[in-house]
């Protein structure tokens, strides 16, 4: 029996692993792929304190060394269940069933793709799902924006420091936003809109974005965009489907926690993008991470206390 499982080895659900052993608990991370998490996907990283810019896999394979310095496990697994068996927690995966007293869940989110042409080809090379991470190479240049819900046009004024002119690509004719959000978009300079539109391929050259395909769904015209870069928004997905029918989740499948990362499962918490929460960045998953981390000591302590008052 494990004290603490954390499932995902993104930075929120590692440095969960680092404060947790560092408190001499037997903890074991379970990672479906290679522990970093989006980190991974990402070039560039010039937001993380400490460091005026480093690599995503790079700040990935420092984390990992820093959460299994205190005797934490790294495991590989695809965990496909948690069953609360009242004092403790079964964690599954396709082989195996571990018995823990905590679980910190701490598996993330993806973002929704366009699925088009040109998405994948040019990722990390003018396709940005990020406005906050890759905004600020994009000074002086003219990006698109595709969506036109809150995330969309907040993430296409936030782009409006850097970039020299946004244009927000939307399928209907009126944004999905709230008012004051729409309110502040619509008396920027820097942003127009294309409404009625969709994107139907991203293009480039051997190096970048140059432009994007856009059709009028009202009038089946096409013409190409140019732009040096495109953020997507049309939604982000948590990866909760192990979890749904435990009734962590709001209806969208975030995990809802309190302000200690509990959810509400007792021994049960949860970390960084996978939670219901505004900011989803490294910094925030980690801060995340490290409450879990401390709070899974304090909860095993209370539950030793309980058993001696029995
Ligand atoms: P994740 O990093 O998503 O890690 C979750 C982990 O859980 C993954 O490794 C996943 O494989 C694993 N997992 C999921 N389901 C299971 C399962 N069932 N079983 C086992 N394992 C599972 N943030 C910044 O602060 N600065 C940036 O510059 C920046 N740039 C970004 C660029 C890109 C392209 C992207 C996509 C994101 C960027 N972000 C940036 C956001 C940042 O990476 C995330 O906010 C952060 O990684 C969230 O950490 P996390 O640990 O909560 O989740």
């Amino acid at each position: 029996m494990y004290d603490v499982i954390v499932i995902g080895a993104g930075p929120a659900g590692m440095t969960a692993a680092l404060y947790a052993s560092r408190s001499n608990l037997s903890v074991a991370m379970i990672e479906r792929g290679a522990p970093g998490g989006q980190m991974n996907n990402t070039a560039e990283v010039d937001n993380y304190p400490g460091f005026e810019m480093i690599l995503g896999p790079d700040l990935a394979d420092k984390m990992l060394e820093g959460a299994t310095k205190f005797g934490a496990e790294n495991l590989y697994g695809i965990v496909q269940e948690v069953r609360d068996c009242g004092e403790y927690q079964e964690v599954v995966t396709g082989d195996q069933v571990y018995q823990t007293k905590t679980v910190i869940l701490a598996t993330g989110c993806e973002h929704r793709k366009l699925g088009v042409k040109g998405e994948e080809e040019f990722a990390g090379r003018g396709v940005s799902y990020c406005a906050v991470c890759d905004g600020a190479f994009f000074r002086n240049r003219k990006l698109l924006v595709i969506g036109g819900g809150d995330s969309a046009v907040e993430e296409a004024a936030y782009l409006t420091q850097f970039a020299s002119e946004v244009v927000i690509v939307h399928r209907r004719d009126e944004l999905r936003a709230q008012k004051v959000i729409q309110d502040r978009a619509f008396a920027n300079e820097k942003i127009s809109f294309l409404w009625d539109s969709v994107a139907e391929e991203i293009v480039g050259n051997d190096m970048a974005v140059t432009g994007v395909r856009i059709k009028n769904v009202k009038t089946g015209e096409i013409h190409e965009e140019s732009a040096n870069g495109v953020f997507i928004y049309v939604g982000l997905d948590p990866l909760t489907e192990p979890f749904r029918s435990s009734g962590l989740t709001n209806e969208e499948g975030w995990i809802k926690t309190d302000d200690e990362m509990r959810t509400a499962i007792p021994g049960v918490f949860a970390v960084g993008d996978v939670r219901e929460k505004n900011l989803r960045q490294i910094t925030t998953a980690v801060g995340d991470g490290s409450i879990a981390g401390q709070e899974v000591f304090n909860y095993i302590e209370a539950q030793k206390d309980v058993k001696v008052s029995k």
